[in-house]
């Protein structure tokens, strides 16, 4: 018997840094795959077609909700996103551990789907240090940050259904704390029933 792949939720407020931790995890277990997304927003500079996002039409995107293509799908900041059944289907199949970066809407609509998955909340140290981070990284207005930080008091109200949360104060510790999740998990005995079989087997 195959064993199938965890998938790890990944929420977190922008600017807690989610995508670099996520990216981490990427680089530190060979068996994890990030799971691209489908958003109607239009790419940042540097971003790529089918390796940040799929970057599809409001039409397209209509179309694939119409099509039950979508485990979940939400609007964010007035942009639609979407993950695709068939990613996490294809992925988990192959044994590959499958890690997606998405609201908590979108976490919670998985819930009620997937209750094996791992539900991880990626928390900043403080307001203050969101608002720096925020404007630090220079790509939003003024009144974009604002809007951030007051989706981010919402989206941290979120984060107690969660089964795990990390505040990302210094990125190394937060970097271990997350490692360590995806470690314990793989650990977990009912993950772990055809690998026990396999002992009595051989
Ligand atoms: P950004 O536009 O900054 O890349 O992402 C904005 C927000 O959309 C982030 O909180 C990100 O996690 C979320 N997001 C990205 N992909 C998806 C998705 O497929 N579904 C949902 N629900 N949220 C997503």
């Amino acid at each position: 018997m195959k064993k199938e792949g965890i998938l790890f939720i990944v929420s977190a407020p922008s600017g807690a840094g989610k995508t670099s931790l996520c990216n981490e995890l990427i680089d530190i277990f060979p068996d994890m795959r990030h799971s691209v997304s489908y958003t109607t927003r239009s790419p940042r500079p540097g971003e790529r077609d089918g390796v940040d996002y799929f970057f599809v039409s409001q039409q397209e995107f209509q179309g694939k909700i119409e099509a039950g293509e979508f485990a979940e799908w939400a609007e964010v900041h007035g942009n639609l996103y979407g993950t695709a059944k068939k990613t996490l289907e294809e992925f988990r199949s192959r044994g590959l551990h499958v890690i997606l970066d998405i609201d908590c809407q979108g976490a919670r609509r998985l819930k009620s789907v997937y209750d094996d998955a791992v539900y991880v909340f990626i928390l900043p140290p403080d307001f203050p240090e969101l608002r720096r981070r925020l404007e630090g990284r220079m790509s939003d207005s003024p009144e974009a940050i604002e809007r951030r930080l007051r989706v981010a008091e919402e989206e941290i109200l979120e984060a107690s259904w969660y089964d795990y949360c990390i505040v990302n104060d210094e990125f190394p510790q937060a970097v271990e704390k997350l490692k360590s999740v995806v470690i314990a998990e793989k650990c977990r005995t009912r993950r772990l029933a055809s690998t026990l079989s396999g002992i009595f087997a051989s």
